[in-house]
């Protein structure tokens, strides 16, 4: 495949290679970036699936049992009301009475208060077993209060039982609406137990089952000291009953562990379910993966930027070595002048220029008189003293910046004068012959005025058709002829000339 020219050359630059040996690092790091940032995203949105799903089975079971209570509480209130179960015996009024007690493995006991607090029927005992209840929260909340429908209190230890229960109650009104005990139902804590313990969270994960007023029912993993805490000041606890349910990350103030908390309320219940698992836990694998895959990007980003540094330094080398080369091409090594080659360059530049702008180009040669004397009678070493101070002296002859000065030949130069006409380029000639009046070389006994030049000039516009090449025969005929006409002087070839030339002496 072909590749066009400025594509080419621009694979081929150094500040190319650095430039894409540091972008495509960056471009590869914000690809793995976002890549890595995705997966992360994944695997919460992983971890908030699994928790959302377990506080769905949770929340459903545990509302099933608490209406189930309910209902064995409201059928108890309901049937003590019921025509003739007063003046029924004892046993059967406890079968009438609790005829849809839940019978679930963790249920507790169940039994009706009286009005004084102690218990009438009890669901597990005939005769019932004995016990005044009237200091109990629930008791007094519904000896006061008529609105509370289904009481679910703090966690209690149970004084017939001894064991951690919930306690549900209903109030039993009389039908003239006063006060006449209490329904009773508790259910074992073990149930929370035995339900959320089949259940793993990793190591830092947790269940919670809380009171909407902050009073902790259970924790899986069980620790003691949480049963019947208070978290209503957590912030995080504050959100799940604003909010019903949802999810949210939070440290928890227990432990300092950050953690993802799936929450709800359950069905019409004050309480708060809330499903935690421990952030480090949720991106563990995605951190490995993170780690591995950074890792290997930024081994590779690195050597991307090493090597393409590396090549492009290289590159700028070579190109400062092609521009040295190209410079040593172009330059004369005894005098620095540029030499012939660039001269060739420039002059068809120059005219070119010329020829399109309609503009006056001059050029003369300088060529050093009886140059060979100078060899002969001091040496070549010398006389290569002689060309670079002569060069020196052209140098300074001329002052625009696209003036041109080179050494074309062993003892021959040329002046090449963009924009300038005859009397211009011959001004340039005179300074130069004043100049070179000045040359001498102290150490090896030449004296100024000892080295004359002669220079022929020949200056544009040429007439229609004509080529550099004849501006140049122009202006070596007219150096000619004021190496005929005696050295030491500057001849022009005639204004508008061709190869037919008229030459007319200027006196230096
Ligand atoms: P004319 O006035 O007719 O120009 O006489 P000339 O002796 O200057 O001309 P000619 O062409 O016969 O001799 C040029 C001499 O320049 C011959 C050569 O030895 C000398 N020359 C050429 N290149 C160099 C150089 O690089 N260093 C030195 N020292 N001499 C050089
Ligand atoms: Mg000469
Ligand atoms: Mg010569």
């Amino acid at each position: 495949m072909v590749l066009p020219l400025s594509l080419a050359r621009r694979l081929r630059s150094a500040r190319t290679w650095i430039a894409l040996g540091v972008l495509a690092p960056i471009g590869m790091l914000a690809v793995s970036g976002t890549m890595l940032l995705d997966m992360r995203q994944d695997a919460y949105a992983k971890a908030e699936q699994t928790s959302q799903n377990l506080l769905q089975v949770l929340e459903r079971d545990i509302d099933r049992n608490i209406e189930l209570f309910d209902l064995s509480l409201r059928a108890v209130a309901k049937n003590l009301r019921a025509p003739g179960v007063a003046e029924v015996p004892a046993s059967l009024r406890q079968l009438i009475l609790f005829d849809r007690a839940a019978t679930a493995q963790d249920m507790g006991v169940m039994f009706v208060l009286d009005e004084r607090g102690d218990i009438a029927v009890d669901e597990g005992a005939v005769p019932p077993r004995q016990g005044n209840y009237a200091d109990r929260e629930y008791f007094r909340i519904h000896k006061t209060r008529t609105d509370i429908g289904l009481y679910i209190g703090q966690p209690i230890v149970s004084r017939l039982t001894g064991e951690r229960m919930l306690p549900f109650s209903r109030r039993i009104d009389r039908p003239d609406g006063s006060f006449g005990g209490v329904a009773f139902g508790s259910l074992k804590l073990s149930y929370f137990s035995h339900l959320f313990e089949p259940v793993g969270l990793g190591r830092d994960g947790a269940i919670n089952l809380d009171l909407r007023n902050g009073t902790r029912i259970m924790r899986h993993p069980y620790v003691e000291a949480d049963i019947g805490m208070n978290v209503a000041g957590r912030s995080t606890f504050q959100r799940f009953v604003s909010a019903r349910s949802g999810t949210m990350v939070g440290t928890s103030p227990r432990d300092g562990i950050e953690r993802h908390y799936a929450f709800t309320q359950i069905g019409a219940w004050p309480l708060v379910l809330n499903v935690a698992l421990s952030t480090r836990e949720i991106e563990a694998e995605w951190r490995t993966k993170a780690f591995g895959i950074g890792g290997i990007v930024l081994v590779l980003c690195g050597l991307t930027m090493f090597l393409s540094l590396l090549y492009g330094r290289d590159l700028r080398r070579r190109e400062a070595m092609q521009a040295e080369l190209a410079r040593l091409s172009s330059t004369d090594a005894l005098t620095g002048l540029p030499n012939r080659r660039r001269f060739e360059q420039e002059f068809e530049r120059a005219w070119e220029g010329a020829r399109l702008a309609g503009k006056p180009l001059s050029l003369l040669i300088v060529d050093v008189d009886h140059f060979k004397r100078v060899n002969d009678r001091y040496g070549h070493p010398v006389g290569d003293a002689v060309l670079r101070e002569l060069a020196r002296c052209l140098s300074a002859s001329v002052s625009r910046p696209r003036d041109l000065v080179c050494r074309i030949g062993g003892e021959e130069f040329v002046v090449l004068l963009p924009d300038t006409d005859q009397p211009g380029a011959v001004r340039v000639a005179g300074e130069i012959h004043d100049g070179v009046r000045t040359l001498g070389i102290a150490a090896a006994g030449i004296r100024p005025g000892a080295v004359t030049v002669s220079i022929g000039l020949a200056a544009g516009p040429l007439t229609a058709g004509t080529k550099p090449d004849d501006l140049y025969r122009n202006a070596d005929a007219a150096l000619y002829e004021a190496k005929t006409g005696g050295r030491n002087q500057t001849q022009c070839a005639a204004e508008g000339a061709t190869r037919d030339r008229v030459l007319r002496l200027v006196g230096v």
